[in-house]
């Protein structure tokens, strides 16, 4: 019974003469002695041992078969998908005005319309609910909830649906907090509302200057007094946008946090991400599987996992996770209609799929699917964690998306301290 080959090894420095053993693709991990993986290489484990280890998918039958079954894991889930997710942009209006963000050009002009509202709800009535799917819904800006108007007129008859059909609706926000109270939220839990990203960039001297109304007003103590008003009712799931020069700053954020009196174990993983340069009409910061591998940025992402988890707060385990590109059954919906499988590749009209009002091209050749199906990658002991990794990363450094965007240097450089702090200072 051979090693999987989706498998890291690293020295345990606790404990001399020992290894951690960490499977990529089921995010498990375990200590052995470097006897015990002398035994498992040359096949002469003792049964309990073997199956422990198989249980763990550190151990596999064969290695060809589970290469065969890594490559067609994706054409399986999306097979067996019984639920469909949306990021549907409601607006592109918003009442902050942050220096880094592309929508002041059009601040005011993007509304979704009334009939493009209906459009949507009838393509997901016909083509999710009424066959059987549960949906998801990510309402995204601009600011959505100067939208709140229009999610209500998307929410309320896909709610209905799906109790009709006995399917299951729910949905999210990706807001700046400003207008997440305790009224908003309680008017909108009965139409399945269950968490909200939220963006806080640093402390409140950075974040004010990074995320001021329009009227220049800092928004600070606006959102951590909402997030302390609504945090018990749905998931907070808190993020940050860091540069280079701010980075150390950031986890004073979490100190705010603590003394506004926020609960950490209430909330949903921490995500701080870079700032990024804006995309061909987008502004990327709110995509969390961008990674990039610059040595400052290795050291920012492990400082601030450290700090984060230092503090009580929750982050993201290393996960089997595939770009939604892939997913068949996730889609990112305009304000206009447009159609696009990732919020960061909006505005690049390469990237539109189709539109609710003609439906869905065939986008497997514009969107380079399968594209991390070659050898190099079914080898690779990070296939489970990168896929290939980020078209719209890819776009950014090449200008296209034509071949992988290689992960890894990046992971060579963090998982291994990754695991050692999931180990030391995660939560179990
Ligand atoms: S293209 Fe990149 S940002 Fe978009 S879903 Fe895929 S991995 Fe995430
Ligand atoms: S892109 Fe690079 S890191 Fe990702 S699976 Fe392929 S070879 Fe591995």
């Amino acid at each position: 019974m051979p090693l999987s080959r989706y498998l890291k090894i690293y020295p345990d420095p606790d404990r001399p003469g020992s290894v951690l053993l960490y499977s990529t693709r089921k995010g498990s991990v375990v200590r052995a002695s470097e006897t015990l993986l002398a035994s498992a290489r040359d096949g002469l484990l003792a049964e309990p041992e073997q199956a422990l280890l198989r249980r763990l998918e550190l151990l596999v039958d064969d290695a060809l078969v589970e290469r065969k079954q890594m490559e067609g894991l994706v054409d399986q889930t999306n097979a067996r998908s019984t639920v469909f997710s949306a990021t549907v942009v409601l607006t592109l209006e918003c009442n902050l005005a942050c220096p880094y963000c592309f929508e002041d050009n059009f601040r005011g002009r993007h509304v979704m319309s009334h009939e493009t509202a209906r459009l949507l709800v009838s393509h997901v009535k016909r083509n999710q609910i009424e066959r059987g799917r549960d949906v998801e819904i990510r309402f995204y800006g601009g600011e959505p909830l100067m939208a709140l108007h229009m999610l209500k007129e998307i929410a309320i008859p896909l709610l209905d649906a799906a109790t009709r059909a006995g399917t299951k609706f729910t949905c999210s926000l990706v807001t700046n907090a400003t207008m997440l109270t305790r009224n908003v939220v309680e008017d909108l839990l009965p139409l399945g509302l269950t968490s909200a990203q939220v963006t806080l960039d640093g402390p409140q001297h950075i974040h004010d200057r990074q995320r001021p109304f329009i009227s220049g007003k800092g928004s600070f103590k606006t959102i951590v007094s909402n997030l302390y008003s609504v945090y018990d009712l749905i998931t907070i799931n808190p993020g940050g946008n860091f540069t280079r020069d701010n980075y150390h700053e950031f986890p004073t954020m979490l100190d705010a946090l603590l003394a506004a009196g926020i609960d950490p174990a209430q909330l949903g993983p921490v995500q701080f991400a870079p700032i990024h340069p804006k995309s061909g009409g987008h502004d990327l910061h709110a995509a969390a599987c961008v990674f990039g591998d610059e040595p400052w940025l290795i050291e920012a992402n492990l400082f601030l996992r450290k700090e984060t988890l230092r503090r009580g707060f929750s982050v993201e385990k290393p996960h089997m996770g595939v770009c939604m590109i892939e997913l068949t059954n996730n889609l990112v919906v305009a304000y206009d209609g447009t159609l696009y499988k990732c919020p960061t590749l909006m505005g690049w009209p390469e990237f539109a799929i189709g539109t609710l009002a003609d439906g869905i091209n065939d986008y497997r050749h514009s969107y380079n699917l399968d594209i991390w199906k070659n050898d190099e990658c079914l080898e690779c002991s990070y296939l489970p964690l990168c896929f290939g990794g980020c078209r719209f990363f890819n776009k950014l450094k090449t200008g296209s998306i034509d071949g992988v965007d290689c992960r890894r240097a990046m992971l060579d450089a963090t998982l291994e301290t990754i695991v050692r702090q999931d180990l030391t200072l995660g939560r179990q």
